[in-house]
């Protein structure tokens, strides 16, 4: 079928909330690269939609999919089968003592939807927090703790979530700076959280880097705060890491950057190699507790094999291909990249994350940082059009992020393509704002 035929049927048949209609239509995948209907070649920075850390259709994911084949696709969630047990002891030996045991389901939203039931039943509490750069999901609950989403036309938003200022400090809410400032956001959104409980707060929910909203990295010792802050109101700190862990960020888990342990850890996105699941993980502690008052959460593909198999490749992939070494080099390499960049490009306002999840913030003005969203729209797609996949983010209204989240398989030569690539684009761009 043509690509003006399937972008004709895309426009009558499909619900997307990308309102783009338009050219590429992909259509196949290997490693660090994707080809259109027409055969065009595109050299993938987002890992599909961030997943595909091993690179498109990687051979082990592959045979990890054909395995459960040949053995077991499905099963009922009631009878966990073998290899999501296994899945499950693997995940319990490489998180950190006391975290533990896990549930596996299918979408990062409803991981943090059942950390938070968790932290219900464990607290007695009902109430949770979450920070204004957010981003933990589109179902109701996980909306409600996704300030960095736009609301409107989906209220009322559920009741008992506090909203606290989060450490966006290029763009800092209370207009403070770091060190100077030491993280006094943090103290803040704490005491106005203390005033405004009803009753114990059962979980505060957080990314060690806030990547929807602009790859937004906390200034160093905040998280360590943040956990005590928890701890002294006895309130759970949910670590949401669908974006970080499994070696992406140059750690296991990102959370060992911050020398934390959270009291539950939602996963998803770099544990499936492009397939779908996601996974809670928390103590035995919790978990007797919890259990011993009835805890229950389950849903139709919790702990289905298929998935369970892949997130085994990749946990293999990680560990016996020394992947997590590769993100810290081939990051260092990309963020030396970045820097170069921004000495000749005044529309990057600021360089931010580590490993393979970084991200270039453009504005009009690096003294106004007045966000050039529709520069960043048009870099993205200027991109497309010369074979290369980037991401946008950011929230509304500085969402100018432009973010390279490569497989962990891309070399330095792709890094400078891309780069190339990049630089030419912004070129061009910039002459539209500095005419
Ligand atoms: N948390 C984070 C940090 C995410 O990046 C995402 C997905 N972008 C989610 C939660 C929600 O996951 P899903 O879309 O699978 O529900």
């Amino acid at each position: 079928m043509s690509e003006k035929e399937l972008l004709l049927m895309c426009e009558e048949y499909t619900l997307r909330t990308h309102e783009y209609n338009r050219p590429p239509i992909l259509w196949r995948g290997r490693g660090q690269y994707l080809w259109d209907v027409n055969g065009k070649e595109y050299l993938d920075m987002g890992s599909g939609q961030m997943c595909a850390t091993l690179g498109h259709n990687h051979p082990w994911v592959v045979e990890a999919i054909k395995k459960s084949c040949d053995e077991l696709l499905h099963s009922s969630s009631v009878h966990a089968p073998a290899k999501s047990i296994e899945l499950a002891s693997r995940i319990g030996h490489l998180v950190s003592p006391p975290l533990k045991v896990s549930m596996f389901l299918s979408t990062g939203s409803e991981a943090n939807e059942a950390a938070l039931n968790i932290a219900k039943k464990y607290t007695g509490g009902y109430e949770g927090a979450t920070f204004h750069i957010s981003y933990h999901g589109r179902t109701a609950m996980t909306r409600t703790i996704s300030p960095s989403l736009t609301h409107k036309g989906y209220g009322p938003l559920i009741p008992g979530i506090f909203t606290m200022p989060g450490p966006y400090c290029y763009r800092c809410p209370i207009k403070l700076t770091f060190p100077d400032c030491e993280s006094i956001c943090l103290d803040v959104g704490f005491e106005m959280l203390d005033r405004w409980a009803m009753g114990p707060v059962a979980a505060v929910f957080a990314e060690p880097i806030f990547g929807a909203a602009g790859i937004i990295e906390a200034p160093s010792g905040y998280f360590k705060r943040l956990k005590k802050k928890c701890e002294e109101r006895g309130i759970l700190l949910v670590l949401d890491e669908m974006q970080t862990a499994f070696g992406r960020c140059g750690a296991m888990f990102a959370y060992e950057q911050e020398e934390i342990v959270p009291d539950i850890l939602t996963l998803s996105k770099t544990m499936g190699g492009g397939i779908a699941i996601s996974s809670v993980t928390t103590s035995d502690e919790i978990k007797h507790v919890i259990m011993n008052r009835g805890f229950f959460h389950s849903s139709t593909h919790a702990f289905d094999p298929l998935p369970s198999y892949v997130a085994l490749a990749v946990v293999d992939a990680v560990e016996k291909d020394n992947l997590i070494q590769k993100s810290k080099e081939i990051g260092n390499y990309l963020k030396a990249g970045f820097k170069e960049l921004a000495q000749r490009h005044l529309i990057i306002g600021d360089i931010r994350g580590r490993g393979l999840l970084q991200g270039i913030e453009l504005v009009k003005d690096r003294g106004t940082k007045e966000p050039a969203e529709e520069e960043a729209n048009a870099v993205y797609w200027r991109c497309i059009e010369k074979g290369l996949m980037t991401r946008t983010v950011g929230m509304p209204a500085s969402h100018c992020v432009i973010n390279f989240c490569p497989p962990f398989y891309v070399t330095q030569k792709e890094i400078d393509i891309a780069l190339n690539i990049l630089d030419e684009v912004l070129s061009e761009v910039e002459k539209n704002i500095y005419a």
